[in-house]
Order: C-alpha cells, then sequence, then structure tokens
C-alpha cells in the first residue's frame, strides 16, 4: 500500500535515497555541508494536500553509504518534473525539488558568498554563528559522536561570520526566498555563546525583521535568556539528544561533562516559564538509544510545555557515528506518532508560527498524518487552525523590522 507523505518522510530518512547519474538536477538546491552536517542531503518537498499546509520538506539523505543501497530512487527531471519510486512495489511519488536561490551566490558588502554564511533548510534560514564548538579543540576531542561541525565551520562554511554579513544574508532571504523564521546555532561557547549571539539576534530583529530561533548549550546564568527575550528572541530550542544518561555521556562526552544532562531540561523549563506556549523546543535524536527512553524524552518534553523535535538518526559521512546503522522504519514511525500525540495531549500550538517548515526533522504537525481519527484528534486540530489563524497577528507584528 503506498505510503502517505509523513510515512514517506519517515521511510526516506531511514532508507535514504539513490540519485542516478541521468537523472539531472540542475538548479535543485546543493547538497551543503555545513552547521552539524545535517542538512548534507537533497532538499525536497512531497506534496501533502491533506495537511493544513500543502507540502513536507526534508532533506533526504544521499551521500551516506546506507543510502546507496536504499530501495528509493530517484526518477524524471525532465521540465525539472521529479517522482521517488520505491523499488520494492514500483511505487511512485511525485515530489518536488526547491531551487536553489540566486542570493546564494551573492556576495555580502565583506566579499563573502551569501551561501557560506546561511542556508536553506527547508523554508527556514540556517546560521551557525558562533566559531566551532569549543568541544572539537579539546584534546582528546569531547564532541558529540553524531557531529561534523569542527571538520563544516571554517570548510564549508565561514569561520567568522560578522553582523553585517549575517544581516545582509537574512535581508535576501526574507526578500527572495519569502523566509521568515531564522535559525542561529552556535555549540559549546563556554558561558559565553548566549552573550555572542545577543548583537546578531539585536541587529536580525531591528534591520531584517524575522522570527529568530537561537540554539546554544544551555548556560547556568538564566538572567542571559532574558535579556535575549527582550530583545526578541522568538524561539530557544535545546538540544537533549538523548534521555539515558550512560547513552548521553556515551555519545555526547563534552555535553556531558560540560553541563550535566539536568541543565537542558532546567534551561528549558526556565524559558518555558518566560516564553509563550510552543516557544521553545527540546530536540532529541532517535534511533541511537532505546526507542522507550526516546518516547518517555518525548513526555518529559512535552510535560514542561515545550514541543519536542524529533531528528531521526543519520550517520553522517565523516562522523564518529558514520558506520553506525540507520533507524528502522516502524520505530520511527511509532516514535513520530508519539511526538504528535505528546503535543496534543498537551495542548502545544505545533505549527502555528508562518510558514516554518524544518526540513531536517520530521515536524511535530508532519505527523498528523499518522494520528489516530478519534475525537481529541479533531478537537486539537481545530485549535491548532484557532491558533494559527489568532497567532497571525502577532506573528506579524514580530516580524516587523523597527
Ligand atoms: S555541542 Fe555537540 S552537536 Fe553541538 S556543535 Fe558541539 S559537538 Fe556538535
Amino acid at each position: 500500500m503506498p505510503l502517505n507523505a509523513c510515512e514517506l518522510e519517515v521511510d526516506l530518512f531511514c532508507h535514504g535515497l539513490r540519485l542516478p547519474e541521468d537523472v539531472p538536477l540542475t538548479g535543485a538546491r546543493g547538497v551543503s555541508r555545513t552547521r552539524a552536517g545535517l542538512g548534507s542531503g537533497l532538499e525536497i518537498a512531497i506534496p501533502a494536500p491533506s495537511l493544513a499546509k500543502s507540502e513536507i520538506w526534508m532533506n533526504v539523505p544521499v551521500v551516506e553509504r546506507f543510502a546507496q543501497i536504499s530501495p528509493y530512487h530517484l526518477s524524471g527531471g525532465r521540465a525539472r518534473q521529479y517522482a521517488i519510486v520505491d523499488d520494492r512495489d514500483d511505487s511512485r511519488y511525485e515530489v518536488r525539488l526547491p531551487e536553489e536561490p540566486p542570493w546564494y551566490e551573492r556576495l555580502t558588502s565583506r566579499d563573502v558568498p551569501m551561501h557560506r554564511v546561511g542556508v536553506l533548510q527547508g523554508t527556514c534560514l540556517g546560521i551557525y554563528v558562533n566559531p566551532v564548538c569549543a568541544f572539537w579543540s579539546y584534546s582528546p576531542r569531547r564532541n558529540c559522536q553524531f557531529c561534523t561541525t569542527g571538520a563544516n565551520v571554517g570548510v564549508s562554511e565561514q569561520a567568522v561570520k560578522t553582523v553585517d554579513d549575517v544581516v545582509e544574508t537574512c535581508w535576501a532571504a526574507k526578500q527572495e526566498s519569502g523566509v521568515t523564521f531564522v535559525h542561529l546555532n552556535g555549540g559549546f561557547q563556554g558561558s559565553r555563546g548566549l552573550e555572542c549571539i545577543a548583537p546578531y539576534v539585536d541587529a536580525i530583529k531591528k534591520d531584517v525583521g524575522l522570527l529568530v530561533g537561537v540554539q546554544l548549550s544551555p548556560e547556568r546564568e538564566f538572567r542571559r535568556y532574558d535579556e535575549l527575550v527582550a530583545l526578541g528572541v522568538d524561539h530557544f530550542s535545546f538540544c537533549i539528544e538523548l534521555l539515558d544518561p550512560e547513552w548521553f555521556a556515551r555519545i555526547c562526552p563534552g555535553k556531558a561533562s560540560a553541563h550535566g544532562q539536568a541543565l537542558y531540561f532546567d534551561a528549558m523549563r526556565y524559558c518555558a516559564s518566560l516564553m509563550p506556549k510552543g516557544a521553545v523546543s527540546g530536540e532529541i535524536i532517535a534511533g541511537i538509544e532505546p526507542m522507550a527512553n526516546t518516547l518517555r524524552a518525548i513526555d518529559e518534553i512535552a510535560a514542561i510545555g515545550a514541543f519536542p523535535t524529533v531528528c531521526i538518526f543519520r550517520p553522517t559521512i565523516g562522523s564518529d557515528m558514520e558506520d553506525w546503522p540507520a533507524p528502522e522504519y516502524a520505530e520511527m514511525r511509532h516514535v513520530m506518532r508519539h511526538m504528535y500525540e505528546a503535543c496534543k495531549r498537551h495542548w502545544l500550538p505545533i505549527g502555528a508560527a508562518p510558514n516554518i517548515e524544518v526540513s531536517l526533522v520530521v515536524n511535530p504537525d508532519d505527523a498528523v498524518l499518522l494520528a489516530e481519527r478519534d475525537a481529541g484528534y479533531y478537537w486539537y486540530e481545530a485549535y491548532r487552525w484557532l491558533a494559527r489563524v489568532a497567532g497571525a497577528p502577532a506573528f506579524r507584528h514580530r516580524m516587523r523590522a523597527a
């Protein structure tokens, strides 16, 4: 039986996609090995006419070893018409390959190509703002095992991005690609990460007018979060990654020794108390530790009033985990359905902000396609619709430059 759009998204994250040489990718967004390396796949949009949104965006793995033996391959390409074919049963799914925007090749006033400052990940702009995460310079290295930031920042992307570089790139992305949300991250910077990011937030809010998300290591001085909220930050996310302390210490040795896992939850709880419901998220990786832990992490995050963002583990080339197996579809489908159910249980207004489709994860509202159609489902979907409509003026206001 053919998969629905979310099931296809999940299966593609688990299996990847083969790209036959005779299928032209002219004009498509190039594979971009930036930030932690999770965007190292092909950006696609899967039609999803039954959702509040019309498409599901994803960054499908194409270069990793598991993707080379995927049952899926890309076909077509004439007149930019593409389909994904499942060789197991010849199912065929029409997809769109979003075009690379002209501003990628444009230079900032400091002569830096804009694609070396920020890249589109789905409909959002992702910018790694700070210097290389400090866990990469420890001896021995203390980086998270799935991450390739240390190999990307300064190589495939600019090592130093000035506030002007960032503002100019944000402007181009807003005006020409209709971007509404920029996601700023920066790895571990000791106790100075939040301080360092403040001038970028200030300039983007005042000069560009975008929704701004910040994803940095948690810091113990919580007043720094108040300062960023005062500057206009719209979203904080905390990369918890793994719930079990032993798995956390094994896969994220730097985070475990520098912060300890409890600080991630404490900072997330604090920010959730400062901001509107749904403005904070906790990010976890599914497919590394046993699934029961992932389900529990989802429940704990949602109970705080934050929404869970669940990343399906990708054994990214060049990472310490590149030889690990990709996760199983059946488990990941179960996890994503659980994610939606947890959001529903806690009345989290997922999908309320305009035009935020992150391609690196299964967005919580993508997983509506996995949900059981019971009475609770219809009540929650009505609530989400109301949150979108009622919240629109506030989001418009927050996207005005000063
Ligand atoms: S904290 Fe971990 S995931 Fe984040 S940049 Fe550093 S090594 Fe990578």
